[in-house]
């Protein structure tokens, strides 16, 4: 299929993509385009019929990856491949590697943009929960100038960000590892490249043989990424090993309530958060301990 007709914009600034959508008569009535990875089928499948498509692939300046102390920032329009072969990515905040590996195949990557995964909010997706794990912060710009949104209050419901419709997501900051700390990214997915039935992101830091933060956030059980406060606060001063973990994934699979579609039941995914956590928290501990 072919997508319905709209007018096709192409700034080349952030102020001109704003200009452009807050210009509109209903900026409800605009989609941005970043890598089209999922705008695309969704205006070919006409399930999305925007009279106007901003796409933002000319825009200079939004693709950098930078480092300032303890934050790493990419820019909203870098690709995924690109920040998942970044070696300073993966010094920073290897968890954003781990988790990019597990984003569809190269090809879809090569397009697609870290801001673009993020801004489309797919429960399902690795690199909303990682921000939300991450406690990432969202920068995003509008009419009224720039702000920046904490993961936290960033996905606030299916496919739904905090971006109101004239605001464009222009980069990501993720607080960089410090000593001590590791974290894992696993998944489960029918085929390698599929969307998971349910992944999970762990972080922990430890300080000596305590577990000083742990973070969690699960995918593909609900209508946004979920974290595990639940099973958070249960880590915190524990000593790391089986019986923490399986307080934590038990913990997690309790406070959830996915729903049964096509692909898994509610119950499956319930149990396979638990198991995740668990495999998730004992690798992110291996890997902190061989981070002091
Ligand atoms: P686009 O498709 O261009 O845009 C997506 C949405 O985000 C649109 O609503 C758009 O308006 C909005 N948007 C984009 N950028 C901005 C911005 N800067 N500011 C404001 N709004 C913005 N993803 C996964 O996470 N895991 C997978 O396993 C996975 N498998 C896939 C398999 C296939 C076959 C395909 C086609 C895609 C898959 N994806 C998967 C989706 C892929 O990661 C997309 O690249 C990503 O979801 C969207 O990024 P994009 O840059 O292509 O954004």
């Amino acid at each position: 299929m072919k997508p319905a007709p709209f007018e096709y914009w192409a700034p080349t600034s952030v102020d001109e993509a704003v200009k452009i959508l807050s210009g509109l008569d209903d900026p409800g009535d605009a989609k941005v385009m970043a890598g089209g990875q999922s705008l695309m089928p969704l205006l070919n499948l006409r399930l999305s019929q925007p009279l106007h498509v901003v796409d933002l692939n000319a825009v200079g300046g939004m693709s950098d990856i930078s480092r300032d102390g303890s934050t790493l920032t990419i820019g909203a329009l870098c690709r995924q491949r690109t920040a998942e072969r970044s070696a300073d990515v993966a010094a920073a905040v290897p968890l954003v590697v781990e988790a990019l590996g597990l984003v569809g195949h190269p090809a879809i990557r090569n397009r697609g943009t870290i801001g673009g995964s993020i801004a489309h909010a797919d429960p399902a997706a690795e690199m909303p929960a990682v921000a939300l794990c991450l406690d990432a912060r969202m920068v995003a710009q509008g009419p009224g100038g720039e702000r920046t949104v904490a993961a936290s209050d960033f996905f606030d419901g299916f496919l739904s960000t905090a971006l109101s419709e004239d605001e464009v997501l222009t980069a990501v900051r993720f607080p960089v590892d410090g000593p001590g700390c590791g974290a894992a990214f696993v998944e489960v997915a029918r085929r390698h490249g599929d969307f998971a039935m349910a992944g999970v992101a762990a972080h922990v830091r430890l300080e000596g043989d305590v577990i000083a933060e742990a973070r969690i956030a699960v995918s593909g059980v609900g209508l946004t990424p979920v974290r595990a406060t639940g099973a958070e606060a249960g880590l915190r001063g524990a000593a790391p090993g089986d019986d923490a973990f399986a307080a934590a994934a038990a913990a997690t699979s309790a406070a959830l309530h996915p729903a049964t579609d096509v692909h898994a039941s509610g119950a499956y995914r319930k149990h396979v958060a638990g198991v995740l956590v668990r495999r998730a928290l004992g690798t992110a501990t291996d890997r902190a301990r061989g981070n002091r």
